[in-house]
């Protein structure tokens, strides 16, 4: 295979790969898996690995004003981030004195409308936390903790409102169902037949949350 990889070997029973949304590739096996049986498993998986690789470069190579900070995303639009000495979410550009500011100025602005949409969604599924919150997380859009406390990604202000809303409901389903059982995906597409789509969307922008 083309790519590099890292292995990790561990008491499993089974051979598995994953790719990262920045293309890392990780194989994991068992202790005693020859090295010709990893390639020969590799060369089976080769033409999924190729098109996830793929898909991701394009992705990434599109985005690439977003890592380096020179756009934003602001409800699935690319805007220009503009180091400044104002902070201000305007109508045609993101303004900041440092990076970090991203966060406060996102929740200041978003989450009075965010918190009040999560609510209506929640009445209108009956299914009701404890708590609402906005946090920054790295790698995941939300969480829904033991307690049924709810917290969103303050990123997730970056995603198209579609997108946005199936979030939320994803993650009202967790209330009722805290994994990711088949019982749990059929309780999200009641709310949200389009669910497939949108989640396969989600993928798209999953990048942001390694970028702040
Ligand atoms: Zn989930």
């Amino acid at each position: 295979m083309q790519y590099s990889y890292k292995l990790i070997r561990s008491p499993r029973k089974s051979i598995s790969v994953s790719i990262s949304n920045q293309n890392e590739i990780t194989v994991r096996c068992p202790w005693s898996l020859s090295k010709a049986d990893i390639i020969k498993f590799l060369d089976e998986k080769s033409e999924w690995i190729e098109k996830v690789v793929q898909n991701n470069a394009v992705r990434l190579a599109r985005n690439d004003d977003v890592i380096e900070h020179r756009s934003i995303y602001f409800n699935g639009k690319k805007l220009p981030l503009i180091m400044s000495d104002k902070t201000e979410l305007a109508a045609d550009a993101v303004y900041i004195k440092k990076i970090d500011d991203i966060e406060g100025l996102y929740k200041k602005e978003c989450s009075d409308a965010f918190l009040k949409q999560v609510n209506e969604i929640s009445e209108m599924m009956l299914i009701k936390p404890a708590s609402i919150g906005i946090k920054k997380y790295k790698g995941r859009w939300g969480c829904c903790d033991s307690k049924n406390n709810l917290y969103f990604n303050f990123m997730i202000f970056m995603l198209p409102p579609d997108v946005r809303r199936y979030v939320i409901i994803h993650e009202l389903c967790h209330v009722l169902c805290h994994n990711h059982s088949q019982a749990f995906w059929k309780l999200v597409s009641d709310y949200e037949p389009d669910y497939r789509e949108l989640k396969k969307k989600l993928s798209y922008y999953d990048f942001l949350t390694q970028v702040y």
